[in-house]
């Protein structure tokens, strides 16, 4: 399964960040949520569960134009804690 696929399940259909649940679904009835690295690729970020986070559309690209620090910890501390829960599982 790809990283993106396996953070969005973690999430069951709710944000990250609000922690509201998905706005719509998608057409295979999924909950939409959009994928998101905590630390960008393009400033070097790692491709890994650890830096990957499940967000809904309004608050992605508020964390693309805000990048509220108290929100990126947030959003470390809930990837790590998913890689941690990977790591013990297998
Ligand atoms: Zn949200
Ligand atoms: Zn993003």
């Amino acid at each position: 399964m790809e990283l993106v696929e396996y953070v969005k399940r973690q999430a069951q259909g709710y944000c990250d960040l609000c922690e509201q649940p998905a706005p719509f679904a998608n057409k295979d009835q999924q909950p939409y949520l959009e994928c998101h690295h905590v630390i960008w690729l393009s400033q070097n970020g790692a491709d890994s569960l650890d830096n990957i986070v499940a967000l809904c559309p309004n608050c992605h690209r508020k964390m693309h134009i805000v990048q509220d620090e108290n929100d990126i910890k947030k959003l470390t501390a809930i990837a790590r804690n998913r890689q941690h829960l990977l790591n013990t599982n297998f």
